[in-house]
């Protein structure tokens, strides 16, 4: 079975960051973060919808991003493997999810990325983006050659405007009450899980930590190789 790495944690966790490291060897990086901005910028009713939501840092309904979820993972290049950021984000996601994974022939794991509360807010505050590309800079730990210029297109960088700290917190509410009962549920459905201290390491350090535990449960083979591939090798 294809693996499907669910990475969990608070926003500002590292998710985006750890996806973008894995998504080579691990298959696609599905954000629904990323999904729901590209609509804001198309403009489209769904867009007009979750922007609203997104600016005051709730969630958008389930019934949205899982049709968007399901879509994506049924596209061909999400055959030999996936990696979710961002979703699932309440209980009633993680249902769906699971009933997708088992329709489409996935077998889901979680990563979840433990970061304190504090540390998240300066991350947050102190993070640009870059609008073509995706790519994630921080002020202070991983900041750009050029100072507010993509590395790798030259595009100005962005900061988001839910990245702002009232809005920042209240999605740190939002995680609290709505996401963090998901891990109980899968643990209750027997999902593979993994804990990972997101805080204190180099993201390249992270990334070694969960490529040892899915090595260990059997996700993961080899070390070296690169690209997408069946039966997934790192
Ligand atoms: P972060 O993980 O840093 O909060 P994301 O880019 O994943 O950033 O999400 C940004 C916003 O998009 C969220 O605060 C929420 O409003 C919306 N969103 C993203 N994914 C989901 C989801 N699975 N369910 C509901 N809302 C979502």
């Amino acid at each position: 079975m294809a693996p499907a790495i669910i990475l969990f944690g608070s926003p500002g966790s590292g998710k985006g960051t750890q996806a973008k490291l894995l998504h080579q060897s691990m298959g696609p990086h599905v954000s629904t973060g990323d999904m729901l901005r590209a609509h804001i910028q198309a403009g489209d009713d769904l867009g007009r919808k979750a922007q609203t939501l997104i600016k005051a840092g709730r969630l958008v309904p389930d019934e949205l991003v899982n049709e968007l979820v399901e879509n994506r993972i049924a596209q061909p290049d999400c055959k030999a493997g996936v990696i979710l950021d961002g979703y699932p984000r309440t209980v009633k996601q993680a249902q769906v999810l699971l009933g997708m994974m088992q329709k489409d022939g996935f077998r889901p794991a979680v990563v979840h990325l433990v970061v304190d509360y504090d540390k998240i807010v300066a991350r947050l505050s102190g993070r640009r983006q870059c609008p073509v590309c995706g790519t994630l800079y921080s002020q202070t730990t991983n900041p750009p050659k050029v100072a507010g210029k993509c590395d790798l297109d030259g595009a100005v960088l962005l900061t988001r405007e839910d990245d702002r700290e009232s809005v920042i917190r209240e999605r740190l509410r939002e995680y609290d009450s709505q996401t963090l009962p998901i891990l109980n549920f899968f643990q209750t459905a027997g999902v593979s899980l993994f804990e990972i201290n997101g805080g204190e390491q180099t993201p390249q350090r992270i990334l070694e930590r969960i490529r040892e535990e899915l090595m260990r449960s059997g996700l993961l083979s080899g070390r070296n190789g690169s690209g997408p591939q069946q039966g997934v090798r790192l």
